[in-house]
């Protein structure tokens, strides 16, 4: 997974070394040299991550990253604050300020890798929900955005599989503050209650007597039921070579022993927040949205979409006291589009159709396919006479210029009848709109075609 990765250091060398390293791995990289040209960069929603030196005159990374971690529009970018070995409290500085992660001068080649492409999974899975949380604003149903905010990556459930008495419960008296933790000395014993139980995250020694983490790590990530978990790898640093085998097979992130604290709990929190964005995704409403909004054929939204919305306008403008109005549309004689010219052709006289009529339309207006050659134009704000006027731009766009058939070989002439409606007082639902704008409709065909019929009740 390839991203861009913002370099911010106030020494050239160091931003030049980081540079080449990254860009080695594929990474895009963006630099800056001091506080405010990182904000500025990042503003302006370019890098998927930032790697943030500590110690830069001016502003210091620290209040860099708490400006960017109070913005809403930066807060979800990850940022991996570069830290000095000798300066062990940076990393608790850092974690209120609310760095993501830390980095150690000199920088380590596996640890750098490991940690961009944790957290660049974790943004893109940030910026799967952003984006759809825009799908599902649209209608009106909770925000995932909020909640992907609002995920702080605590209480979470997560198994350590450590067989060292003492080592599993300086990790447990660590963690245990923040999640549920649970203690396993048996690695097959660990993969049966990762598939029976509910656990965000899985801590792996590599150093387990007579047994096999990268085993463990290998077959969480091959079931079904344990594919999304999170796993982080433990070892000693002799055990790099084991560690790159397990990222390679799936681990998400390691820790090298002697343990930091707070690398701990900055690690096991990033990954569960993976762990529950990856869920997120994958609940199966949220997945769908996209597709159970939009029409396959024209991507004008469909009539389950339109149907949702027309409610919900309705009952806005009775509350607001403002009109609102519908068209409905039906091209004339397409039957016969498709008898003379064949079902593709049909096809290809409804993109246009759906294309020209969205063409007449505003960007708050809602206009959707409600099957076969219908239309159907949502107009909020709108009063009949408005309305109307939209409603006869569209039919003379229809009547005025041919359409393409046969990738624009020919062009056919094609026609539409409208029915417009308006809310008025006595209204009980949307419903009565519809069947006015429906019954001037069928006037419309009844009387010749390729014209529109307004409700006289408007
Ligand atoms: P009218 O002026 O009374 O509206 O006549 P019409 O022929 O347009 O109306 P009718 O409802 O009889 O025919 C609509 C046709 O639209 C019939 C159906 O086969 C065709 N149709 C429905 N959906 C599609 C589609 O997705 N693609 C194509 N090519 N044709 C479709
Ligand atoms: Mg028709
Ligand atoms: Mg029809």
């Amino acid at each position: 997974m390839s991203a861009r990765v913002l370099v911010v250091d106030d020494v050239p060398a160091n931003v030049k070394l980081l540079e080449a390293k990254l860009s080695a791995e594929y990474y895009d990289v963006l630099t800056a040299s001091n506080g405010p040209e990182a904000l500025a960069i990042c503003e302006r929603g370019e890098p998927d991550i930032v790697l943030l030196d500590v110690m830069m005159p001016g502003m210091n990374g620290f209040e860099v990253c708490r400006r960017l971690k109070s913005q809403p529009t930066t807060a979800h970018i990850p940022i991996v604050m570069v830290t000095t070995l000798d300066q062990p409290r940076d990393r608790l500085q850092g974690l209120d300020a609310g760095a993501d992660d830390f980095l150690t001068k000199p920088l380590d080649d596996t640890a750098l890798l490991a940690r961009v492409r944790s957290l660049t999974r974790l943004k893109a899975m940030t910026d799967e929900l952003r984006s759809r949380a825009i799908a599902s604003r649209r209608l009106g149903i909770a925000d995932p955005l909020a909640a992907a905010a609002a995920e702080t990556g605590l209480n979470g459930r997560v198994l350590i599989v450590e067989d060292r008495a003492h080592a599993a419960e300086r990790l447990n008296g660590a963690l245990s503050a923040f999640h549920a933790v649970e203690i396993e000395t048996d690695t097959q014993q660990a993969l049966l209650r990762a598939a029976e139980e509910e656990f965000d995250c899985v801590l792996v020694s590599l150093d387990i007597e007579g047994q096999d983490g990268l085993r463990l790590c290998s077959q969480l990530r091959s079931l079904e039921r344990t594919r999304d978990l999170s796993v982080l790898l433990m070892g000693e640093s002799e055990d790099r070579g084991r560690i790159l085998r397990g990222l390679e097979i799936g681990a998400h992130d390691f820790l090298l022993r002697p343990i930091d604290r707070n690398e701990l709990l900055a690690r096991v929190r990033t990954q569960i927040r993976r762990k529950r964005f990856t869920d997120r995704l994958r609940d199966s409403l949220q997945s769908s949205m996209e597709m159970a909004v939009l029409d396959q054929l024209t991507g004008l939204h469909n009539r389950r979409f339109m149907d949702s919305r027309l409610a919900s306008m309705f009952d806005e403008s009775v509350m607001r006291a403002r009109s609102l109005s519908l068209l409905v549309l039906d091209v004339d004689h397409f039957k016969t589009v498709n008898d003379s010219w064949g079902h593709d052709a049909g096809d290809e006289v409804l993109r246009e159709f759906a294309e020209r009529v969205r063409s007449c339309t505003r960007g708050i207006d809602v206009v959707a396919r409600m099957g076969g050659e219908e239309i159907v134009v949502l107009l909020p704000d709108t009063a009949a006479p408005a309305a109307q006027a939209v409603a006869e731009r569209i039919r003379e766009r229809v009547e005025q210029q041919g359409f393409p058939i046969q990738a624009g070989q020919r062009q056919i002439r094609v026609t539409v009848s409208i029915g417009v409606s308006s809310r008025k007082a006595g209204d009980q639902s949307s419903a009565d709109m519809m069947k006015r704008a429906d019954d001037a409709l069928y006037q419309a065909k009844a009387g010749g075609r390729n014209r529109v019929i307004v409700d006289e009740a408007a």
